[in-house]
């Protein structure tokens, strides 16, 4: 039986259903668009306006302000101020949560550990086979005798 896939929006507590995880509803999710828009444009409209000024004029949210910087949503707009710190090193970033070196190191450290499960599973592998033609063994001698 599948269980119908249900959520309470993150925001507004509406009940949804979700289709690829998201944790705020349609409705939610289209006016966070429609401020995208808004903040966008309002960017355009102030060539060279701080992250600040912007939160502060255009009436977003600092949280959505701040998620699109990270999107890289900014790029190239001009926006000042727009860098924040990587999450692992303290480095100045203008956009996702690290910096291209952490970047580089994290994943490395997620093929280590995708390699390091992977032999985990075929050594658990091994060890079931093993049993398993162990107790084979031992049917057939009992069948045998
Ligand atoms: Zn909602
Ligand atoms: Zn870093």
């Amino acid at each position: 039986m599948t269980k119908l896939n249900i959520k309470n929006c993150a925001r507004c507590k509406k009940i949804f259903v979700p289709t690829s995880g998201e944790k705020i509803c349609p409705e939610c999710r289209a006016a966070d668009l429609e401020m995208e828009e808004h903040v966008k444009a309002y960017v355009r409209d102030h060539p060279g306006i701080t992250v600040n000024e912007l939160i502060e004029g255009s009436g977003a949210p600092a949280k959505l302000v701040w998620r699109m910087i990270r999107q890289g949503q900014f790029e190239n707009s001009g926006l000042k101020g727009a860098s924040y710190p990587c999450a692992n090193c303290g480095k100045l970033i203008t956009r996702d949560n690290y910096c291209s070196e952490c970047l580089g190191k994290l994943k490395q450290n997620a093929q280590k550990f995708a390699k390091a499960m992977d032999s985990k599973r075929r050594a658990a592998e091994k060890k079931s086979q093993t049993f398993s033609d162990s107790m084979y063994d031992a049917l057939d001698s009992s069948r045998s005798h």
